[in-house]
Parts: structure tokens; sequence; C-alpha cells
């Protein structure tokens, strides 16, 4: 499996579209300095997306990773060997302290019947956590551009990174927004999701390039709707709760189908029964 290479997506910033999990991973190219937001899932794969950003610019570079997800961050530890300062939300590097290995370890038992090449590069990982944190709001000047990474409340997870380049008038959303596939739920907030997407709506105009964590560049009128689909969701979920429906039954009634809402609705429960925090 190779990357492919980037496409520029608005001035100076590129998208490229991995084929394993199908991530956006995001290039912003400054006079004398490059971002790399996010870095895939293995080694194998960093070193291959490293000869794509090298194949668009020579630049220094910096990373973020939009959040903790291993898809997203596994592949720090080869930017890092390369010189990268890696920055990410402080709930990132404390989640990737905490659990990373876990992850690994999780991950490659699962993988390791249908996709063993893969489950035994994500065994191989070196977990490198982001050592600059940002707490709400951080300003980068990546050669000469001006990058803001802010964190606009829990969704997806809690810790998810927005990454602004207002120059280009584009916003890096990471998995608080997808265009690839639903939104995933396993570690999500989703009574808060639609709050923070509103938050992030606020930052948007209608020329505004938004680049989802999988799946192609969207418009915010896209956000939009999905904000409208998490709103929905969060109601169905709080109106369950109140009249003691059974989770199936909530998921069976959500925009974004059974099988990825079951999650939602049962973190949704745990949070109102105030067994999750
Ligand atoms: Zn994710």
């Amino acid at each position: 499996m190779t990357a492919t290479g980037f496409a520029e997506v608005a001035a100076g910033v590129y998208a490229l579209r991995y084929p394993v999990y199908d991530v956006t991973v995001t290039l912003v190219v400054g006079d004398d300095a490059a971002l790399v937001v996010d870095t895939l899932s293995t080694a194998e794969q960093a070193t291959e997306l490293a000869e794509a950003v090298r194949r668009v610019t020579a630049h220094p570079w910096t990373v973020v990773n939009t959040h903790h997800h291993f898809d997203h961050a596994f592949g720090n530890a080869t930017f890092a060997a390369a010189g990268a300062p890696v920055w990410g939300h402080e709930g990132t590097a404390n989640r990737l302290n905490a659990g990373g290995e876990r992850t690994k370890r999780e991950l490659s038992e699962e993988l390791a019947d249908a996709q063993p090449e893969l489950a035994a590069q994500i065994a191989a990982v070196r977990v490198h956590p982001p050592e600059r944190t940002v707490h709400q709001e951080a300003t980068l000047d990546i050669g000469g551009r001006r990058v803001t990474l802010r964190f606009l409340g829990r969704g997806h997870t809690d810790n998810d990174l927005v990454v602004a380049v207002p120059d280009a008038d584009v916003l890096v959303a990471g998995d608080l927004v997808e265009s690839g596939g639903p939104p995933g739920f396993g570690d999500a907030y989703p009574l808060e999701w639609a709050d923070t997407v509103a938050g992030l709506l606020r930052m948007t105009g209608p020329g505004t390039v938004v680049l989802p964590g999988h799946g192609p560049p969207v418009d915010s009128a896209f956000v939009l709707a999905q904000h409208a689909d998490l709103t929905r969701l969060e109601w169905l979920i709080r109106e369950g709760h109140a009249n003691h429906s059974p989770v199936e039954a909530v998921a069976a009634r959500s925009p974004f189908g059974v099988e990825t809402s079951l999650p939602a609705v049962r973190r949704g429960y745990a949070l109102l029964d105030g067994t999750l925090s």
C-alpha cells in the first residue's frame, strides 16, 4: 500500500489521503518551514508520508496531532527522529503516555489474522507523545504563516485540536468532522460534540476549506449538516435516557445508523448516569 501524493487544496496548503483507514494528512508550507498535521499509523507509513512531504517541500518540519488515535499519531517518532517538534493537546500527550502501549498490543492482536503485516508494524511502533502541549490555544509561526491550534471542547475525543490557517481560509478539523464515513464514537462525548462543532462553524466562512480526519475536503455547508445530525443524536440520547428507552431503540433512530450509533448512545447514557465523566 503506498501513499498517493499531496494535492493543493488552498494556497500553500496540501492534503493527502492515505489508503489505510483513508486518513487525511495536511501539509502547510511557509517560506522556510512546513507543518505536517497527523502522522498515520506506523513507522513504515510515516516514512512514506515523509517522502510525499519531501516531494512538495524541503523545508524543516513541525508536526501536530489532531488527537491521540493511533491512525493520527503513531507515525510521530519517525518525524521526531528527523528533527520535528511534535505538538498536540495536553490530553493527547497524556493518553498516548498512559495508553499507547496498550493500544499497540490490543490493535496488533485484533489485526493479527486479517492483516498480519500491519499488525506486526503496529506492534513495533515507538510511541512518541507530543512534547509541546496545548491547553486551550497556541499560535505557531510556520515560515511567516500564522497557524493556530485550538481546543474547542470535547467531541470525537477529549483532546481534539482544530488547526486553522487563516491566510488560506483552511480549517483542519481532524475527526471532529468526517466525510469519508460516519463519525467514530468509541471515545466520544456525544452530548458535547455538536457544541464543539458549533465552535468550529464559528471559525468558518462561505469559502472556508475544511479538512476532515478521513475523507475529502468539505465546506461549511457540509459541516453545518453534520452539526445538525450530531444535535439530533444528542437529543435522541437525552430523550431516550429520560424515557428509559433501550440503547438499541435509540441507536435505530440515529441519523448515523445503528452500528455507528450504539457506542454513542452507550456513552451518552453513561455520561447522564454519571458513570462516565
Ligand atoms: Zn479518531
